[in-house]
């Protein structure tokens, strides 16, 4: 029998007919995988509690062919918390969207599970802002699919910048950018890139001690959801979220 028990998150979802629904999941070990989960949206349905956004379990999968059906799901963590916060909802949903604007099947992504997982739990169960979350979650994840921005060099000519007294930004060079380059007068604060610079030094379990005041939120949250544009196109609907939460 072609049944395999594989954890993974929710992290998208397309209902079907009357009361079915096609999960999208993210698992560590087998990317995305797309599955039915039929009957899920009756009230009484064994599946109802599983087929909901950001639910992370052991979900029991049938394969056949290309087609992937849910048979059960024991339940790790539900993360509900994120239903009951239009914010912390919405900070979700862009984590799990910009998961599934890069996530393939049958490729393992270890890093970016538990990137999305920490933030997950951070926004479910702690008090921390959803905001300087997203922030910490955006800038790793750029790291992580190789957007790492340049922070110490002009991305132009690769000059230290570091006494340099104007810094520009620029996500189409892929970073801090000198004045003697052309910078498209974007100015970036030495703050914010020293932000960045610690940030990255963070491990997934550290992000909630990013604790932005609210200028400097506001600079970083725009760089990166440049960025993010960037790498994945101005119409990707992660996108669009990050622009709805701004
Ligand atoms: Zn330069």
């Amino acid at each position: 029998m072609p049944t395999e028990c594989i954890q993974a998150i929710v992290t998208g979802y397309t209902d079907y007919r009357d009361n079915d629904r096609i999960l999208t999941l993210f698992s560590a070990e087998r990317g995305r995988i797309d599955c039915k989960a039929r009957n899920c949206r009756k009230p009484t349905a064994p599946l109802l509690a599983c087929a909901q956004p950001f639910v992370f379990g052991e979900f029991e999968i049938f394969f056949n062919s290309d087609r992937a059906t849910v048979n059960g799901c024991e339940i790790r963590e539900s993360f509900y918390p994120l239903r009951e916060d239009v914010d912390r909802f919405m900070t979700a949903s862009a984590a799990t969207q910009l998961c599934n604007s890069v996530i393939e099947r049958e490729s393992a992504d270890a890093q970016l599970f538990s990137l999305l997982y920490h933030i997950l739990s951070f926004l479910a169960y702690t008090e921390y802002n959803p905001k300087d979350l997203l922030i910490a979650f955006l800038l790793h994840y750029l790291d992580h699919a190789g957007y790492r921005p340049s922070l110490t060099r002009c991305a132009i000519c690769r000059r230290d910048i570091r006494q340099d007294a104007a810094l520009y930004y620029s996500a189409e060079a892929g970073g801090v950018i000198c004045a003697a380059c052309p910078h498209g007068g974007r100015q970036v604060s030495k703050l914010a890139l020293e932000a960045m610079r610690r940030m990255l030094l963070l491990s997934h379990d550290e992000l909630t001690r990013v604790v932005l005041q609210e200028p400097l939120q506001k600079e970083l949250y725009a760089i990166l959801r440049n960025s993010a544009a960037k790498m994945l196109g101005e119409s990707d609907k992660a996108v669009s979220l990050l622009d709805q939460i701004a």
